[in-house]
């Protein structure tokens, strides 16, 4: 039987980077643990049709999921939190929103009907948020707002909110995230903010039922009564969302202030008694015991910035904790590495992972740290365009091949190790058109990158356009490189590994896209046990 779907809105006040995502996260996590089904959308209020043509400098990674589709980071927390796939379906943004619309105006579809915001474009974010739970019996679908309540951008998603709740009565919720800041010249934590982000949503039509308000100071209860007084909710609705020590705590504290219990009163839903977050619990006790600590080098071109590498970061949390081993993350600016300063910027490290990136700034920074970690015998990951680097890396040393390159960044070279793959060649648009999202892999039995999967047959995903070039299997593999796995469809080489080596790894997918809580990635726990191992 079809069971009846709720629908949660997550929307944002007072300020950007509240955490909007990692609230939406925590609560699908604890109502996963009373026992119901749920899905994490993501709605971005910008034009770009999705965020794959973005520079990272813009809204940081691009996530990947299965099915290929280029999406907001937040989308990387659902699954690490929910242990969930997603999907495009899960991450929609007005660009897409108008580009439906007016295809479907091209097609003469609205039968001559003027087109505007409202109904089309606020039907079609409707479509967008209900088609979730059609294709899936979920209990909720929760449904996050990007951006500020306020912001030019969010006002046809404000206005669908509005409508849905009038359409859906007490099935539709909202969650409305502020934050509260303490002005330590006054010693007191200021309402004002949050009163007047929640005007702007009433002066759009909306009543949020739940407030939660980040904060770096506990709440008392004449703040709490305060803000439900102002704001026109019950004073249980108003939840304290203090500064965490990890992202991993959130859905604790969220159990504690009982989001998820009145998240269920205001939709009418039955609570059932027990919340089940034993396996969440163990692992924030390992994340918070370590028997030791690791150094692992971050070598990227982007490590300034905190959320380019963001799943890369968490993976490597959730291969450490798997340890019980606290790491450390060193971001190394590959534009800076050089010869004359690579040992004094590597030598204090257990393990060296080199990062995926697009373009030449920083290349020949990542080519020297891969350098130093084969020669160092230092445990080596290599993604994407990492996994590329130790290909040119070991062409030029080992192989002798001068020059030897990827034609990304040297079209001309006499060696090109890796080259565009040969479906890329006709390609012009740029948005959607690498070789997205999960694609098979056979691994080579006798490799290490088989003691750490443990199975023969794996699956992982991609964003690329560049490939190993099979031209140069052979001379790879008689001087001891591994071919370690393979795409059988198309022939392709997805993971290289170093035979005398201790652990050297490079892999043309991204691992880290897959890492979840309940099941970190084995490549990233295998690397950060060869570390370990490095060090005792
Ligand atoms: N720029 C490389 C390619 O397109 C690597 C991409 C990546 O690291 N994600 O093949």
């Amino acid at each position: 039987m079809k069971r009846k779907v709720k629908y949660i809105f997550v929307t944002g006040g007072v300020s950007s980077s509240l955490g909007k995502g990692i609230i939406s996260a925590s609560l699908a996590k604890l109502l996963q643990g009373r026992g119901f089904s749920v899905t994490i959308q993501k709605l971005d209020p910008y034009i770009n049709i999705d965020p794959g043509t973005l520079n990272p400098y813009e809204h940081g990674e691009c996530y990947v999921t299965d099915d290929g589709a280029e999406t907001d980071l937040d989308l990387g927390h659902y699954e690490r939190f929910s242990n969930t796939p997603t999907s495009q379906a899960n991450n929609v943004t007005t660009g897409r929103i108008y580009q439906y619309v007016i295809n479907k105006e091209r097609k003469g579809e609205y039968l001559g009907t003027t087109v505007q915001v409202v109904p089309h474009i606020t039907d079609e974010i409707k479509r967008s948020v209900k088609i979730l739970s059609q294709t899936n019996n979920f209990d909720f679908v929760i449904t996050e707002i990007g951006g500020t309540v306020g912001d030019i951008e969010s006002f046809p998603f404000i206005e669908t909110v509005r409508q849905m709740k009038w359409e859906l009565g007490k099935d539709c919720a909202v969650v409305h995230l502020t934050l509260v800041p303490f002005l330590s010249a006054a010693g007191e934590l200021k309402t004002k903010p949050t009163q007047h982000s929640v005007k702007t949503m009433l002066e759009q039509g909306v009543q949020p039922d739940i407030i939660v308000c980040r904060t770096e100071h506990h709440l008392n209860e004449g703040i709490k009564r305060k803000i439900a007084q102002f704001c026109n909710v019950n004073p249980t609705s108003v939840i304290e969302s203090i500064d965490a020590e990890t992202i991993y705590d959130v859905p604790l504290l969220m159990r504690e202030e009982k989001l998820d219990i009145e998240v269920l009163k205001v939709t009418g839903t039955k609570i059932p008694n027990k919340i089940d977050l034993s396996k969440w619990e163990k692992f924030v006790y390992s994340l918070k015991n370590p028997k030791g600590e690791v150094n692992i080098g971050l070598v990227g071109k982007y490590v300034e910035l905190k959320d380019a590498y963001k799943s890369i970061n968490e993976a490597l949390v959730h291969g450490g904790t798997e340890n019980q081993y606290k790491v450390n993350v060193i971001s190394i600016q590959s534009e800076h590495l050089n010869i004359d300063n690579v040992d004094e910027q590597l030598k204090a490290l257990d393990g060296i992972l080199v990062a995926p990136g697009f373009g030449g700034r920083g290349i020949e920074g990542k080519i020297e740290a891969v350098k130093y970690a084969r020669e160092n015998k230092i445990p080596f990951l290599g993604i994407c365009l990492g996994m590329q680097c130790a290909a040119i890396e070991f062409s030029r040393n080992i192989l002798g091949l001068k020059g030897a390159n990827t034609t990304e960044i040297d079209s001309e070279t006499k060696f090109p190790v890796i080259d565009l793959m040969e479906d890329q060649k006709s390609v012009t648009n740029l948005g959607g058109s690498m070789r997205l999202g999960l694609y098979d892999c056979s691994i080579d039995v006798n490799s290490k990158t088989y003691k750490e999967y443990n199975k023969k047959d794996i699956k992982e995903r991609h964003r690329h356009r560049y490939e190993f070039n099979n031209e140069f299997r052979d001379k790879f593999t008689n001087n001891g490189m591994i071919l370690a796995g393979i795409n059988k469809e198309k022939n392709l080489v997805e993971i290289i590994e170093l035979e005398d080596h201790p652990w050297f790894i490079g892999v043309q997918f991204h691992p880290e896209y897959k890492s979840t809580v309940k099941a970190p990635h084995p490549l990233f726990t295998g690397f950060i046990k060869a570390a370990i191992d490095k060090k005792v």
